[in-house]
């Protein structure tokens, strides 16, 4: 084990952290309570100083005392939310460290939880809305004719595959939840996992599709990693000419594995590139146009390459194609 000593004020350690710490004296007393813990906890700064946890929270467990560090406590809180947090203590000083980070980590899944369930409530509405509708139109008409009852029931065909396709993304949003990824790494070939992500292709799309994978072994989740290549194809063949070729090519160099998909087609303006990775997030354009889509798709890729240590990048013009780039470093 790597032991460090370190030797900071705690305001210099206040500024390159950005958890929420705390640090307590020998006697488990608040001796520095960051803005960041105030945030999280809901107690002022200088309602906390010189205070035990046993004050501050109706209850800790394990108790400071008891806790071997590092390890995690529990602290709930005395206001009327009796919320649980987490805290990492490690022992400094002769005192405590305690570092409600890995609380804002629970609160943002929380968050991410909340917007998904409200956005997924509004975006099955529309296609459910439709084909009811259409359903009801067709059973109250019998004198349609053949030609009208088959108009609807292609709507309604369609209007059940964007269903399919948003519940789809929805559980693979879900499942990049920290706490599901990565509970599995593997030893795979590279190409073997393309084929896998490429599995997923139209037969007719796959003709446009230019491989240059090279022989090598990655250490990934090769389910998640298939994933994130599948959605940023999916994206290069849906935003492009259906007569255009996308370029798939993956190499290693110093240490770092890039997978590279290129295509020639609509291009992003620049004034959509900060946002495409967000969630639910789609341009005017891809929202008028008839492609079909939740707008998860790059958020979804770029957290599966950031799980692996790696980043997701774009490079992309208007008229002049995107490149989108998966970059990992390589481990044995
Ligand atoms: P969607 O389901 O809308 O495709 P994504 O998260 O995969 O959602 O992409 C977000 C937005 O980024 C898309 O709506 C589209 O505007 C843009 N985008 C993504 N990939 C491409 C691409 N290869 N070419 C042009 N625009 C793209």
């Amino acid at each position: 084990m790597t032991r460090l000593r370190v030797d900071v004020d705690f305001d210099a350690l206040e500024r390159c952290i950005s958890d929420a710490i705390v640090t307590l004296t020998p006697e488990g007393r608040v001796s520095a309570w960051s803005a960041a813990a105030a945030d999280v906890t809901g107690i002022a700064r200088a309602d906390a100083l010189e205070r035990t946890l046993d004050e501050l929270f109706a209850h800790v467990d394990p108790p400071l005392g008891f806790a071997v560090v590092p390890s995690v406590l529990r602290c709930w809180t005395n206001d009327e939310r009796r919320r649980t947090l987490h805290a990492t203590v490690l022992s400094v000083d002769g005192g405590w460290l305690l570092s409600f980070g890995a609380q804002q980590r629970f609160d943002a899944i929380d968050r991410l939880k909340r917007e998904i369930v409200s956005s997924v409530s509004h975006e099955l509405k529309t296609p459910i809305a439709s084909i009811k509708a259409f359903a009801t139109t067709l059973r109250e008409n019998p004198e349609n004719t053949a030609a009208q009852r088959a108009e609807y029931l292609a709507t309604i065909e369609h209007e059940a595959d964007r269903l399919t396709v948003a519940v789809e993304q929805l559980l693979s949003a879900a499942r990049v939840e920290p706490e599901h990824l990565l509970a599995r790494r593997e030893r795979v070939r590279l190409a073997a996992l393309i084929d896998r992500a490429l599995a997923r292709v139209p037969a007719h799309a796959l003709a446009r599709i230019e491989r240059r994978v090279e022989e090598i072994e990655v250490n990934v989740d090769p389910e998640l990693l298939a994933e994130a290549i599948a959605n940023l194809v999916d994206n290069a063949l849906k935003y492009s000419a259906e007569d255009s070729t996308v370029e798939l090519a993956a190499a290693t160099d110093a240490g770092t594995i890039e997978i590279r998909i290129r295509d020639h087609g609509i291009g992003i303006a620049a004034e959509h590139l900060p946002y495409i990775f967000e969630r639910f997030y789609r341009s005017e354009r891809s929202l008028s146009a008839s492609t079909s889509g939740y707008g998860l798709g790059l958020f979804v890729a770029r957290e599966i390459a950031r799980a692996h240590g790696g980043t997701l990048e774009v490079a992309s013009a208007p008229h002049a194609g995107s490149t989108f780039t998966i970059r990992l470093p390589e481990r044995r």
